[in-house]
C-alpha cells in the first residue's frame, strides 16, 4: 500500500505537478493499493491508472464547490441521502482501498468520518421503514467493503428488516483496488442475505487495464450467486476520453457479464478541473460509441447537474424537428428520414 511520498517514489519518478501536491496536499489523502500500483507503467508519465490515483497539485485550485449534488441538504439522517423519490444513497464509510483523484464526494471521502455506526444504521433503517416508497438503496461511501464482515452483517440485516422489498446496490471499487477482500467468509455472508432480496453489484471500472484476471474473478463470485453486475465509468481526460478506449472497455465488460450502465460526465467538484472533459467532446464520443457498440454494450452518458439538479442523460439528438405532419430525423449516417405524426395519412 502506498501512503507517502517516499513509498510512491520507490515506484515512479514524480512529475513537477505531482511533486508539488506534497507541499500543500488537498483534503483527499494519498492511498494506492498494491494491486493498482502494479498496474501503473512507471515508464509512462501519462499512464491512465496513474492519472486516476497519483495526486496532482492542480487539485488544490479552489474552483467550484465541494458538494455540487447538494447531498448535504438532501440528507435525511446522518448518513442517508434521499434525493430521488424512490431511491436513496447510504454513506456506509468515508474509507476506500485507494482514493480516486476524481472522487466527486471529496467533501466526505477520506475525512475520518469513519465506518457507519450501529446507531447510524438504525437511524437509516428507521427512515426506510417509514418511507416504503424507497425501493432501492445504494450502499456507497467511500467503499462499502472496507467495513468489517460483522458490520456488514448488521447493516444487511437492519436494512432487509426495515423493508422486505428493498433492492440493495453494492457500490464498490474494491473489485479493482483490493479483489482479495472477496474471500469465502464475505461471499458466504452476502449469499446468506441474497436469499432475502436482490443485491446488485455496481462497479467503477474506467480503463480496460483495470479489468484484470483478479478483478474478473471477484466479479464472477457475485455472478455465481445470482448477483448481476453493472459498471459506472467516469469520463476522464487522459484516461478514457477516446471512443477507441471506451469501445474496448465496454466490449470487455459485456463479455465478462458486466453491463455498462453509466458513463458519467465528471461532476463540477473542486479539485477535478484538470480531469474534466468538455461536454461537446463527451457527446462526440457518445455518438461514435453508439455506432460501434451494441445496445447491451452501450452505457448511458449522464451528467449530474450542479446545485443538486439531478441526473440527466446526454445523447446526440437525431430528431431535428416537425414539418407538415412529419417528424424529421437525421440518421446516424447523415441522411434524412420522415416519420408521420399521429393522424397523418399517406397521400
Ligand atoms: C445517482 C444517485 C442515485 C441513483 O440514480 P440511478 O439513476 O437510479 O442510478 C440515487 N441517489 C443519489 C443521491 C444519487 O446521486
Ligand atoms: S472509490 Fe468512489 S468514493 Fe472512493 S475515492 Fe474512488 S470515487 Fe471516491
Amino acid at each position: 500500500m502506498v501512503k507517502s511520498r517516499e513509498e510512491l517514489e520507490k515506484h515512479i519518478t514524480l512529475k513537477e505537478e505531482e511533486r508539488k501536491w506534497f507541499d500543500d496536499p488537498s483534503s483527499l489523502p494519498l492511498l494506492i493499493s498494491d494491486n493498482l500500483m502494479s498496474l501503473i507503467n512507471p515508464e509512462d508519465p501519462e499512464d491512465p491508472v496513474r492519472r486516476q490515483f497519483v495526486p496532482d497539485c492542480r487539485e488544490c485550485e479552489h474552483s467550484w464547490t465541494l458538494d455540487p449534488l447538494e447531498e448535504v441538504s438532501h440528507s435525511v439522517t446522518g448518513r442517508l441521502i434521499h434525493r430521488y423519490e424512490h431511491r436513496a444513497a447510504l454513506l456506509t464509510t468515508d474509507r476506500c482501498f485507494s482514493y480516486c483523484r476524481h472522487c466527486f464526494r471529496r467533501r466526505f471521502t477520506g475525512t475520518d468520518s469513519g465506518a457507519i455506526s450501529k446507531e447510524e444504521i438504525d437511524q437509516a433503517a428507521g427512515y426506510l421503514s417509514l418511507h416504503k416508497e424507497i425501493y432501492e438503496v445504494l450502499l456507497t461511501g467511500g467503499d462499502l467493503f472496507t467495513l468489517s464482515d460483522d458490520r456488514l452483517d448488521y447493516l444487511f440485516s437492519a436494512l432487509k428488516n426495515a423493508n422486505k422489498n428493498l433492492v440493495l446496490r453494492l457500490c464498490t471499487r474494491a473489485i479493482v483496488s483490493y479483489p482479495q477482500r472477496f474471500d469465502d467468509s464475505l461471499m458466504k455472508l452476502i449469499e446468506k442475505y441474497s436469499h432475502d432480496g436482490p443485491f446488485m453489484l455496481m462497479t467503477q471500472i474506467n480503463h480496460p487495464r483495470e479489468l484484470t484476471e483478479e478483478c474478473i474473478a471477484a466479479v464472477r463470485k457475485f455472478l455465481s450467486i445470482g448477483i448481476p453486475a453493472f459498471n459506472q465509468s467516469v469520463l476522464l481526460k487522459g484516461v478514457n476520453d477516446s471512443a477507441d478506449t471506451l469501445e474496448e472497455l465496454c466490449i470487455r465488460l459485456l463479455y465478462n457479464r458486466i453491463k455498462p450502465y453509466y458513463l458519467f460526465q465528471c461532476d463540477l467538484v473542486q479539485g477535478t478541473d484538470h480531469l474534466r472533459v468538455d461536454v461537446a467532446k463527451g457527446l462526440e464520443i457518445e455518438r461514435e460509441l453508439r455506432k460501434r457498440l451494441s445496445g447491451l454494450a452501450m452505457p448511458q452518458y449522464t451528467i449530474d447537474l450542479p446545485q443538486g439538479g439531478g441526473k440527466v442523460i446526454l445523447t446526440h439528438q437525431y430528431l431535428d424537428g416537425v414539418c407538415d405532419g412529419f417528424y424529421i430525423f437525421t440518421t446516424p449516417d447523415g441522411e434524412q428520414r420522415f416519420y408521420p405524426q399521429e393522424g397523418r395519412k399517406e397521400n
